[in-house]
C-alpha cells in the first residue's frame, strides 16, 4: 500500500492490523463463542458492534474517529468468514483491462471482476484449459501461445486481442484501432442473424429430436446460454461456486446460489455436475496435499469419496433442488463401476435423510456417469447398469487416451490427433446407451467444433452440449446437415474456422 498510495495513508492498515491483534477483542469473541455457541460470524458482528459503540462513547474526538477503523476491520473480517473474496487484486482495478499472465488457474479466472476484463492473454495453456473455457463462455477473447515477452510490456500499453485469429497487436495503428470495433459489431450481428435463422426450427434427423444444450459455470454463463437459444444446460460446472470463495460454502449458501441460477432456466433440463476438483482445478482454501498436481491422482469423484461429507452435502443440495427444478446429477472422473455404486449408496442415504426430515425432493432424480477416462470407456457396460444417463467429457478423455495434457501446448498436435481418434470409440458408447434406452450426450469442447458435427450425427449423437455462444452455430450447422442441401450461409463458414482455431 505504501507504493500504491503514500506511507502516511498506508499506516491506516498498520492500525487495522493492531486492531486484529488486540487481545481484549479476541477474548471477547472467544468468551461469547463459548457462552452462546452460535456461528462465529454472528459473534464477530456483535462484538465489533459493541466495541464500536464503546469507542464512539469516548470523550476525545480523535479516539471517537477510530470507530470507523473498527467498523472497517469488522466488515473485512466478516467478509472473510462468510467466504466472500476480498477483491483488492490488481486484476479487479481498471476498466477495459487485458490480463496478461504466464498461466491462469480457473480460480483466478473465476475471481476476476469480469466486467472490467476485456481480454485474456496467456503464455501457457490451450483452448481446452479450464480458464479458456470459463473466459470463452463469457465471450471474453482468450489468446494463448503468444510469443510476446509479456514481462516487458509496460502497464497501460494499448493492445488489440484478436481471439478469432489468435493474435495480439501491441500498439495498434490508427487504422487497426478503427477497424476492430466494426469487426466486433459485425460478429455480434452475425450471431443475431444465425439466431434468427434457427428460431423455432425443430432439430431432427430420421424422426429423432436433436438437442443442443449449453455448458455453463456461472450465472452470467446461464444468461448467455438462454440468450443463445440453448435447449437446457448439458453441463453445469459447479467448481466456481467453490473457487470464488474463501472456504467451503455452507449448504444453504450453495443451495441459494443455485436457486438463483436455475430460476433463469425455466423448466428446461439442467445437468448439475458434482464437484470436479483436481488437475488444474484446485481450491484456493483447500490444503489437501493429495490434490496438488492431482492429474492422475485424487480427482473428481475420487476426492469426494475420500471426503464424503463434501459429497453428502452436494447430493443433499441437488436433491433439494430437484423438488423445484428439472435437474439431473452427473459424476465426474469415473473410472471403476464401483465409483458409481458408491455414489449411489450416498445418494440413497441422503434421500433417506431428507425423507425423514420431510424435506421434498424428486425421488426419480437421475444420476449419471461422465465418461472421460479410458477405464470408463472399457467398463461402459457395467457403468451403464449403474447410470441413468451418460455424459461424455472429451476434454479429459482425449488427454488421458493420448497421454497429452489438455493444457500443454507442446503436445497440442497429439491432442488434436486424439480428437479424431476417439470418434469411433464414441460411436460404441452412443450405440450401447441407445440400446439401454439411456440418454447420452457429449459435453467436451469437441461437441462445439463444427468440423465434427456431421461425424457426430452420423455416429448417432443426438445430444450436444457446447459453450453457450456456440449454440446458435451448432444448431444452424445441424439444420443445414439434416435438411435439403443447397442452403449455404457465409456466417457459418466463418464460424467453422472460428470453432476449429486452436488459439481462440
Ligand atoms: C471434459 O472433460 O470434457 C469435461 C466436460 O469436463 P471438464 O472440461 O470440466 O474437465
Ligand atoms: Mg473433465
Amino acid at each position: 500500500m505504501s507504493n500504491e498510495i503514500d506511507t502516511e495513508h498506508a499506516e491506516i492498515f498498520g492500525a487495522h492490523q493492531l486492531i486484529l491483534k488486540d487481545e481484549e477483542l479476541f477474548k471477547d469473541i472467544k468468551k461469547d463463542l463459548k457462552k452462546k455457541r452460535i456461528n462465529v460470524e454472528q459473534i464477530v458482528q456483535e462484538v465489533f458492534g459493541k466495541w464500536e459503540k464503546k469507542i464512539k462513547g469516548q470523550e476525545i474526538s480523535a479516539i471517537q474517529e477510530r470507530s470507523n477503523d473498527v467498523i472497517d476491520v469488522g466488515r473485512r473480517l466478516l467478509r472473510a468468514l462468510v467466504g466472500s473474496t476480498n477483491k483488492n487484486s490488481v486484476l479487479d482495478r481498471s476498466k477495459d483491462s487485458v490480463i496478461f499472465a504466464h498461466r491462469l488457474l480457473p480460480s483466478d479466472t473465476a475471481s476476476f471482476n469480469i466486467k472490467n476484463v476485456k481480454a485474456i492473454v496467456t503464455v501457457e495453456g490451450t483452448q481446452n484449459s479450464h480458464s479458456a473455457i470459463l473466459a470463452k463462455a463469457l465471450d471474453i477473447p482468450f489468446v494463448s501461445k503468444i510469443n510476446v515477452p509479456i514481462d516487458s510490456l509496460p502497464r497501460k500499453t494499448r493492445v488489440i486481442v484478436d481471439g478469432d485469429k489468435g493474435l495480439i497487436i501491441v500498439n495498434p495503428t490508427q487504422a487497426e484501432l478503427e477497424s476492430y470495433p466494426l469487426l466486433i459489431q459485425k460478429r455480434l450481428s452475425n450471431r443475431t442473424k444465425v439466431l434468427k435463422r434457427i428460431n423455432n426450427i425443430p432439430l431432427k434427423t430420421n424422426g429423432e429430436l436433436i438437442k443442443v444444450s449449453a455448458n455453463v459455470s456461472s450465472l452470467s454463463d446461464i444468461k448467455m446460454a438462454m440468450d443463445c437459444g440453448a435447449d437446457g444446460i448439458g453441463l453445469y460446472r459447479t467448481e466456481p461456486l467453490y473457487m470464488d470463495s474463501q472456504n467451503f460454502p455452507a449448504e444453504e449458501k450453495l443451495y441459494l446460489q443455485l436457486v438463483v441460477a436455475l430460476n433463469c432456466v425455466g423448466d428446461q433440463e439442467v445437468n448439475l455436475r458434482l464437484l470436479d476438483i483436481g488437475g488444474d482445478k484446485t481450491l484456493p482454501f483447500l490444503d489437501i496435499v493429495e490434490i496438488k498436481d492431482a492429474a492422475l491422482g485424487l480427482t473428481g469423484i475420487r476426492l469426494l469419496l475420500k471426503y464424503p461429507s463434501l459429497l453428502e452435502m452436494q447430493l443433499r443440495v441437488f436433491l433439494r433442488l430437484s423438488a423445484k427444478f428439472n435437474v439431473k446429477v452427473s459424476v465426474p472422473m469415473v473410472t471403476l463401476p464401483k465409483d458409481m455404486i458408491d455414489v449411489r449408496r450416498y445418494f440413497s442415504q441422503e434421500k433417506e435423510k431428507l425423507g425423514q426430515e420431510k424435506i421434498p425432493f424428486n425421488k426419480a432424480l437421475f444420476l449419471g456417469a461422465m465418461i472421460e477416462t479410458p477405464a470408463a470407456l472399457m467398463f461402459i457396460d457395467e457403468l451403464l447398469e449403474h447410470s441413468d444417463f451418460l455424459s461424455i467429457g472429451t476434454n479429459d478423455l482425449v488427454q488421458y487416451i493420448m497421454a497429452a495434457g489438455r493444457e500443454k501446448k507442446e503436445v497440442s498436435e497429439y491432442y488434436k490427433a486424439g480428437n479424431h481418434l476417439i470418434v469411433n470409440a464414441l460411436k460404441d458408447i452412443i450405440q450401447k446407451a441407445k440400446e439401454a434406452g439411456k440418454e447420452c450426450s457429449i459435453c467436451g469442447e469437441l461437441a462445439g467444433n463444427l468440423k465434427f458435427t456431421k461425424l457426430f450425427l452420423d455416429i448417432g449423437l443426438r445430444n450436444f452440449s457446447v459453450q453457450s455462444t456456440l449454440v446458435p452455430y451448432v444448431k444452424y450447422k445441424i439444420i443445414r446437415l439434416t435438411r435439403k442441401p443447397g442452403c449455404s450461409f457465409e456466417t457459418l463458414q466463418k464460424a467453422e474456422i472460428l470453432c476449429s482455431n486452436s488459439t481462440v
